[in-house]
This record gives C-alpha cells, structure tokens and sequence, in this order.
C-alpha cells in the first residue's frame, strides 16, 4: 500500500464499505424472490438498504440475539413469509448495534 492509500484509509475509516443512510425500507418484491440454493432467510439492513441471503447457522445467530432480548419467542426453525430486520451489517459503516427484528414479508 502506497502513502496516499494509507492516508485515504486513515481519513475515510471505513474504505470500501457503504455509506450507512438509515432509515432504509425493504422492497418486499425483492424480500419474496426465491432464497439462493443453501439460504433460509433474507436479511435487510435498515442502514444500507442492502438486501442480502443467510443459511440457517447466520439466521439461528441471528435469532438468537432476538430472544437475548425477547425470551418468549419461539424456537425457530423455519423462517418462511418472514425476513429479519437489523440496524446494521457487514457491508456497511454504520456503528454496531445488535437489534435484531423477525419482520413479516407484507405485500
Ligand atoms: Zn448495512
């Protein structure tokens, strides 16, 4: 890495990443097109808006968080009609925060 990538990555922080919006609504067409082969549920990313697939393991992660915070909800093996709702992902800078919401997929 050169001296002006090091000074980009000192300035800009997160290099690469995208630029968290907030306030990001899901387009449910998008949330009811079939889950890639391996995929259980989609994840939206309220910061970014990316829309993006997670096999089961991510997904029970996922939940898990959820019922750190709700311990009434269910066991949960299938996700279908649903999608889950958080506050910020891998693909963006927006700060950590590990909300975690099981949204229905409405019309
Ligand atoms: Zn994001």
């Amino acid at each position: 890495m050169n001296e002006l990538d090091e000074a980009k990555k000192r300035f800009l922080g997160a290099a690469g990443k995208i630029k968290a919006t907030y306030n990001n609504e899901p387009d449910f067409k998008k949330l009811k097109l079939p889950l890639p082969p391996g995929a259980r549920v989609y994840v939206f990313c309220e910061a970014c808006g990316t829309q993006y697939a997670v096999d089961l393991t991510v997904a029970n992660m996922l939940y898990f968080l959820m019922r750190q915070k709700d311990k009434k909800l269910p066991d949960l093996e299938d996700f279908s009609g649903h999608y889950l709702h958080v506050k910020c992902c891998a693909f963006c800078n927006a700060p950590d925060n590990a909300e975690v919401e099981l949204r229905k997929i409405t019309d």
